[in-house]
Order: structure tokens, then C-alpha cells, then sequence
């Protein structure tokens, strides 16, 4: 460590000296060194993936315990290289010199310092007691949730109530604290945006959801029974590779609660869930991690080893996910193709069953009190519910005790549900006990840009839906890759929506996308 800063020092003197074509060679000199040391951080931060992907994945019970100490470890040594005082003083210096570097090399230092910032804005002994506090918190979580009652984890809540407005002011906001903890997931998104966005959103959605639910249910007979897991699992993998992910580059395995993960574009690696009972669970699984990895496949091969390849905020991550699993996979030319192929995994189960009986089965609205089981429907009510609550809780118009009384109230008003307890209430999410707020919102923005995103494919892909009939996924999967996946974080999520749609994130694109699905699908009318 000594010698990278000694050498540093050296680079950043020469720098300062001299002609501008000796100033060109020493901030290329200055660039190459930048990328060395980001080159360390992301191996480490990848090093954290990889045993992180393993203890979910292969992991024997009882390496809990050292698989802990490895993690805090290297999270540890990875904040330190990262925060180190040379490496901001040479962002900053680049920084300064920015007009004379490369653009590419320019977007770099800007998005790095932007993230050195941020990084070494807290100080360390309040990360420490954050830390502290969430993973307590998060046990007590866990057996408030598995006797249902809320009083059990208020103090915690709390608690964390107040380190989140803490972080706020030591982040700085301009309107609303909530905006200094949302920028942590959707850089240049904020609470009053959202509000906007929402306000148009959740009534219309929801008056959408009474006019289905009064419309009646699809019967699904040929639905129940068990289906053969290691069908379903090969029934995938053919999928994904129909879907382009690279499995030379990439892996399927076997998970309680799906994910994805990257350690640089040519490892990315995807899980599964498998239930006997849930025909459809693993696919849609497959296909929704498998959206994530294609994106973190198609990262561009300059943005290696940085932090540019990623995606520039979680809802950008998720509309590709969405898109994949919901706009593609639970699209009526998508099964007309792979019925007749899922009939080779399952033969006889499919007897008198038509691509519309699976496209009505797949897209089956039914209000329910869980967010993680709840159709793309009702979803972003969900999403709604956390979002108001939580900036009510960090702005300070809702006390922490008056929680489950205000999450009922919502739930009802949105949703038309009674809620019978914590657990299929205000307890059922792990997001507070880790203290992130500020990420729901990002789910319901992953479907508004996918369904914005998916509109302008649609004009811009010749017959879009016959490749997709067809299983031919490159034209999709190249517009993607060319407006999407190759620009990693140097554009912001919304500026690239803008781009690339010519309209601000809005919700009109998801809303008619619904309309137009759901209403055909339940016979709704005009
Ligand atoms: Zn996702």
C-alpha cells in the first residue's frame, strides 16, 4: 500500500509540471493509475460477491460462522482502499482537469468521484453503529415477524429511524431528508418526483385492479398437481439460452430466494427457485434474474474492473428484468411458441390446454397481502404503500408506534384488503431492518421505465413480436444491449429513459401497457 501512494505522489507532482504535452502524457499517466487502483477495489468488492453468491448457493451450515469474519474483513479492506485519501486526491486532480481527458476517461472520474464522495461523507464510528444496530435489528426482525407482533421490533425500528435521518444530514438534501437516503438507489430521483409520479399511478391502477376483480377468475384445472422439478429446471436453461445469456460467461443454480450476481461481465451468474406445486415459479424466476444478467453481460468491455459497469440505479436494473419476465415471458406470442416446446418437458400435461389458457394462467390478478407473491397488477400498490409510509417516518409525520394502524389504512384503501396481522402486514419486509429506505420506490420505477423502454422497441424493432414468436430474442437483446446494457452508469437513469424514449420517466406507458393487456385478458371493455 505504501508504495502504490508513494507513486502516486510522484504521478500527480509530475503532473502539475511542465508543457501541455507533457501535462496530456501525465494525465494519461494520472488516468492508468486511477484505473489500477479501481481495478484493486473492484476485485475485492468482487472477491464479497463471489463468497456471498457461494454462502447462498453451495455453502455447508456450518461455515456461517467464518464466512462472516471473511466478509466483514474484506468489506473492511475494500472502504479502505476505496476512501484512502490518495485516491480521492487524484480523482480530485483529474477532476480539475477534466476538459483535457478523454470523454470516456472524464465520465469515469466523474462517476467515481461522485461515489468517493459519498463514501467518505460518513464519518466511520457512525457506519460502525449502523451496522451494529441493523444487524440487531434484524434478529429481533425475524422473531417479531414469526409471532406477528409489531411492539417487538418498534425500538429497533425506531432506532433506525433516527440513524437514517442522521445519514440524511450527513449526506445533505435540498428538500426532503427522504432524497439523501432514495439517492442511494436511484441517483437524481426525489421524494417529490415520485410523488408525482405515484399520485397519477396508484388510483388508476387501483380503480384497474376493482374493475378485474369484479370481473371474475379464468378457470385453470390443468394448473394443479406437481410438476417434475428437474423438467422445470431444464425447461429454463433452455430459455435462458434462448434469451442470449452466455453460459460460458455465466451459471444457473439453485436458490431459496432467487438473485443475481456479477464479478465482471464474463462471470454473471443467475439462481433459481423450484417448487413442485409452482408450475410457472421457476421460470418466471429464471427469466427475471436472467433479464439482470443479460444487462450485466452487455456492460461495455472499457468499463471493466470499475464502477461504470453497473447499471445507473436499481430501477434501471429492474426494468430489464421486468421487461424480460413480464413483458416478453407473460406475452401471448411468447407462448405460442414455447407451449408446444413445454409439452416435450411435460408430455400429456398439456392436453386441450391453448397458448391463450397459459397466457391467462400466467397473468391471473388476484389482490393479495404479501408483496413478493402479488401479480404485476397489484405490484406497484404495494411498492406505494412502503413508500408513503417511509417518508412520512424519515420526514417525521408518522410516528414509529402508529406504523401498523396507518399500514392497514393503505392497504385497505389501495388494495380493498383487511389486514388480520404484522406478519402479513408491516413486518413482512426485511428492507427496514437493514435500514434501507428509500428502496421500494425503486421496483415500481423498474416497471414504468421497462413498459416506457418497451413502447419505443416496439416502434423501433421490425416486427418485434414475430421475433418473439419465434423465439429469435438477438433484435431484442441488441437493442437492448446498444441503448441500455453498453452505457453502464455514465448516463443517470432518467436521462437515459429520456434519450432513448424522447419523454421524462412517466407513468402513461405502464398504464396503458396494463390497460391494454389486462383489460383484453378479463374482458374489462373500453
Ligand atoms: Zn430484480
Amino acid at each position: 500500500m505504501k508504495w502504490t501512494e508513494d507513486r502516486n505522489a510522484l504521478t500527480t507532482q509530475e503532473a502539475g509540471r511542465g508543457r501541455k504535452g507533457v501535462r496530456a502524457v501525465s494525465a494519461n499517466a494520472d488516468v492508468q493509475e486511477l484505473r489500477r487502483k479501481l481495478g484493486e477495489v473492484s476485485d475485492v468488492h468482487n472477491a464479497v460477491a463471489l463468497l456471498q453468491w457461494d454462502q447462498e448457493t453451495c455453502m455447508p451450515p456450518k461455515g456461517a460462522e467464518a464466512r462472516s469474519h471473511q466478509l466483514a474483513t474484506l468489506s473492511a479492506i475494500k472502504h479502505r482502499l476505496f476512501t484512502a485519501e490518495s485516491l480521492g486526491t487524484l480523482l480530485r486532480e483529474l477532476y480539475a482537469r477534466s476538459d483535457r481527458l478523454d470523454p470516456g476517461d472524464a465520465k469515469l472520474v466523474e462517476v467515481t468521484l461522485y461515489d468517493y464522495d459519498r463514501a467518505t461523507k460518513l464519518p466511520e464510528d457512525f457506519v460502525h453503529t449502523v451496522a451494529a444496530e441493523q444487524s440487531r435489528a434484524l434478529e429481533v426482525w425475524v422473531e417479531a415477524r414469526r409471532v406477528s407482533d409489531f411492539a417487538l421490533f418498534r425500538p429497533n425500528l425506531n432506532t433506525l429511524v433516527q440513524l437514517a435521518r442522521q445519514k440524511a444530514e450527513y449526506f445533505g438534501y435540498q428538500e426532503s431528508p427522504y432524497d439523501a437516503l432514495l439517492e442511494e438507489f436511484e441517483r437524481g430521483m426525489t421524494a417529490a418526483e415520485l410523488n408525482r409520479i405515484f399520485g397519477i399511478l396508484a388510483p388508476e391502477q387501483s380503480a384497474l385492479v376493482k374493475r378485474i376483480v369484479n370481473a371474475g377468475q379464468p378457470d385453470l384445472p390443468w394448473l394443479s398437481g406437481n410438476w417434475d422439478e428437474s423438467d422445470q429446471w431444464d425447461f429454463s436453461l433452455r430459455v435462458l439460452r434462448d434469451m442470449g445469456y452466455d453460459f460460458e460467461a455465466g451459471r444457473q443454480d439453485r436458490s431459496v430466494h432467487p438473485f443475481s450476481t456479477c464479478f465482471d461481465t464474463r462471470d454473471v451468474r443467475v439462481t433459481t427457485r423450484l417448487s413442485e406445486k409452482a408450475l410457472f415459479s421457476s421460470l418466471m424466476s429464471s427469466m427475471h434474474e436472467g433479464g439482470h444478467a443479460l444487462y450485466m453481460q452487455g456492460h461495455a468491455e472499457r468499463d471493466r474492473r470499475t464502477f461504470l459497469c453497473d447499471a445507473p440505479s436499481l430501477g434501471m436494473h429492474e426494468s430489464q428484468s421486468r421487461m424480460w419476465e413480464n413483458m416478453v415471458g407473460r406475452s401471448l406470442p411468447f407462448w405460442r411458441h414455447y407451449l408446444p416446446v413445454m409439452r416435450g418437458y411435460f408430455p400429456g400435461r398439456f392436453d386441450g390446454v391453448s397458448p391463450e389458457d397459459v397466457y391467462a394462467a400466467i397473468n391471473l390478478v388476484q389482490p393479495s397481502l404479501i408483496r413478493v407473491e402479488a401479480d404485476e397488477c397489484t405490484y406497484n400498490l404495494h411498492v406505494i404503500i412502503r413508500f408513503e409510509l417511509e417518508v412520512a417516518l424519515i420526514e417525521g409525520g408518522l410516528g414509529v408506534d402508529e406504523v401498523p394502524e396507518a399500514w392497514n389504512a393503505k392497504v385497505n384503501q389501495y388494495l380493498g384488503l383487511h389486514v388480520p396481522d404484522d406478519a402479513h402486514g408491516c413486518l413482512q419486509d426485511i428492507h427496514w431492518s437493514h435500514g434501507a429506505f428509500g428502496y421500494f420506490p425503486t421496483y415500481a420505477l423498474g416497471n414504468l421505465y421497462a413498459a416506457q423502454l418497451f413502447e419505443t422497441m416496439l416502434e423501433q424493432v421490425p416486427d418485434l413480436w414475430g421475433c418473439v414468436e419465434r423465439a429469435d430474442f438477438a433484435p431484442v437483446l441488441a437493442w437492448l444491449r446498444d441503448n441500455i446494457h453498453v452505457h453502464g452508469r455514465r448516463k443517470l437513469a432518467h436521462e437515459l429513459v429520456r434519450d432513448i424514449t424522447g419523454k421524462d420517466p412517466a407513468p402513461d406507458a405502464y398504464l396503458a401497457y396494463l390497460e391494454s393487456k389486462f383489460g383484453a385478458l378479463y374482458n374489462l371493455g373500453p
